[in-house]
């Protein structure tokens, strides 16, 4: 069993075994993801979070298999997806469905709903005929909340606001009965009152369809409104640096970088103003993925740092003994066997 399976309960849909990957840039080479385990349950609810440049839209296309890993492995129901071929590829393709950040983008402009989301219904054999796909299509429609159906089939995606884009791309998505929804920032474009009913959205797909979804977002806020009843992995400068389920992440996180973004949340929750208060980072700067510092590459901003230890070695994920499972990478909360939050107090 890897260390991303130990906090799901029965068998992964999907999992990351130790994937990395590298992209040539100017100047060099980054390393975007380093090293990345995590292991999706059937109908769970699991967000990404972190900062722009983390690695998490890059780990969100990797799980959806649009992203070959430059090393490690995407494993489908255990098995390893890059070695599929035919139509056990094409089970998978069907099975994970990617939902972007900008639907207005992924939506063709010059085809109306109904022909945007009766093509994946023929291209994959869901639809006999006319009728039965546009039977088909006002289900879908009805799902995802655009009723009545038809004051939809004959629009075009202009004609839609922001938020019943989204719910289109979402329908779409839903049209070819996936297993696992990877949903890169699907919130983050539209107006908050939206922003909660899309995620009320796919939190009823996730509880009546039995759909994983895997929510990547820069907000933590979100994280902990979609995650509540799952788990959140916030990942930094490449590297998940704690997983763990949503409530005791947010309420004591285990990482010093978990408990500065909770910090940053503008809210006036107790628990986050205790939190708030108990982080000063030593600098606010972001080390370049061109040049990230040796062992943790927490340490030139981490109030805990220890020289000697964390710029030397890199702290690997590991469980934190505690109530609820949860792992992070970080050599002094593992050694105190206490989460950050209550270190940094
Ligand atoms: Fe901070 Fe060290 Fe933990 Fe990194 S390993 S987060 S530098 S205490």
């Amino acid at each position: 069993m890897s260390v991303a399976d130990s906090t799901v309960a029965g068998r992964a849909v999907i999992e990351l075994d130790h994937v990395s990957r590298a992209f040539k840039v100017p100047g060099g080479t980054i390393t975007a993801v380093d090293g990345v385990s995590l292991a999706i349950g059937a109908g769970e609810a699991l967000c990404i979070v972190g900062e722009s440049g983390c690695g998490k839209t890059t780990t969100g296309r990797m799980l959806a298999g649009i992203l070959h890993p430059t090393s490690g492995r995407l494993l489908y129901e255990g098995e390893d997806v890059w070695r599929k071929k035919g139509n056990e590829l094409s089970t998978f393709r069907r099975a994970v469905q990617l939902v972007h950040q900008d639907p207005y983008a992924s939506l063709n402009p010059t085809r109306t709903i109904f022909q945007t989301l009766s093509a994946p219904l023929y291209r994959h054999k869901k639809a006999k005929g006319n009728r039965d796909a546009t039977n088909r299509v006002r289900h879908l429609l009805d799902v995802v909340g655009l009723t009545p159906p038809d004051d939809f089939l004959g629009k075009y995606p202009h004609q839609l606001s922001g938020g019943q884009r989204q719910r289109v791309a979402i329908a779409r998505a839903l049209t070819v009965d996936p297993r696992v929804i990877v949903a890169d920032e699907a919130v983050s474009m539209v107006d908050v009152s939206i922003r909660i009913s899309l995620l009320n959205l796919l939190l009823g797909l996730r509880s009546e369809m039995g759909v994983s979804i895997v929510l990547i977002t820069h907000d933590l806020a979100v994280a902990r409104y979609f995650a509540r009843e799952g788990r959140i992995g916030v990942m930094y400068l490449g590297r998940m640096v704690e997983l763990g389920h949503s409530e005791a992440l947010v309420s004591d996180p285990a990482h010093p970088y978990s408990a500065a973004l909770i910090a940053a949340i503008p809210e006036a929750d107790p628990r986050i103003t205790r939190s708030k208060e108990r982080v000063a980072l030593k600098t606010a700067e972001v080390p370049s993925l061109l040049a990230l510092p040796p062992g943790c590459t927490f340490h030139p901003r981490c109030p805990l740092a220890e020289p000697g230890l964390c710029d030397v070695q890199i702290p690997e994920l590991l469980p934190l003994p505690a109530d609820t499972p949860r792992e992070v990478a970080c050599h002094v909360a593992i050694r105190e066997r206490r989460p950050a939050a209550e270190l940094l107090a």
